[in-house]
C-alpha cells in the first residue's frame, strides 16, 4: 500500500468495482456513488490535481477524454453525463490523485455547487 488510494487501486493493491484498465488509465466505480452512474477515470501515473498538467500530459489526458466518452456510450448514457474535475481542496477534491467523475442516469442542475 501507499499514501495513495488510487495509486492503489490502480496497482491492483486496493479492491475496486473496475470498469476500465489499459495502460494510460484505470476506471472503477465511486465508492459512494452521487448518480446512478458514478465512474472515476484515473491516469495510470500519480498526477496530483489538474493544476499540475503540464505538455507531457497531452497524451494521457486526451486519452482519458476518449476512454470517457466510450465509458458513457458503453453505460448507456446515450449522450447525457457530466464530466467533473475537482481541483484543489477548496473545490472538493478529497483524494489528490487526478481523477475525473463520469456520472450519468439523472438529471443534473446549473451551476454545480
Ligand atoms: P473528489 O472529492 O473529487 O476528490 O472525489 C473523490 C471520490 O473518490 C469521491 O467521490 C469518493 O467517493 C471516491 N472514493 C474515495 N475512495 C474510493 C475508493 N477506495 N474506491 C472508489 N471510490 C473512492
Amino acid at each position: 500500500m501507499t499514501d495513495c488510494i488510487f495509486c492503489d487501486i490502480v496497482a491492483g493493491r486496493a479492491p475496486a468495482q473496475m470498469v476500465y484498465q489499459d495502460e494510460l488509465v484505470t476506471a472503477f466505480r465511486d465508492l459512494h456513488p452521487r448518480a446512478p452512474v458514478h465512474i472515476l477515470i484515473v491516469p495510470n501515473r500519480h498526477i496530483r490535481t489538474c493544476a499540475n498538467l503540464t505538455p507531457d500530459d497531452e497524451t494521457v489526458m486526451g486519452h482519458l477524454l476518449v476512454k470517457a466518452a466510450e465509458l458513457a456510450a458503453q453505460e448507456n448514457l446515450a449522450g447525457n453525463f457530466r464530466l467533473v474535475v475537482n481541483a484543489g481542496r477548496a473545490t472538493g477534491q478529497s483524494v489528490l490523485h487526478l481523477h475525473f467523475h463520469l456520472m450519468g442516469g439523472r438529471t443534473f442542475s446549473w451551476p454545480p455547487g
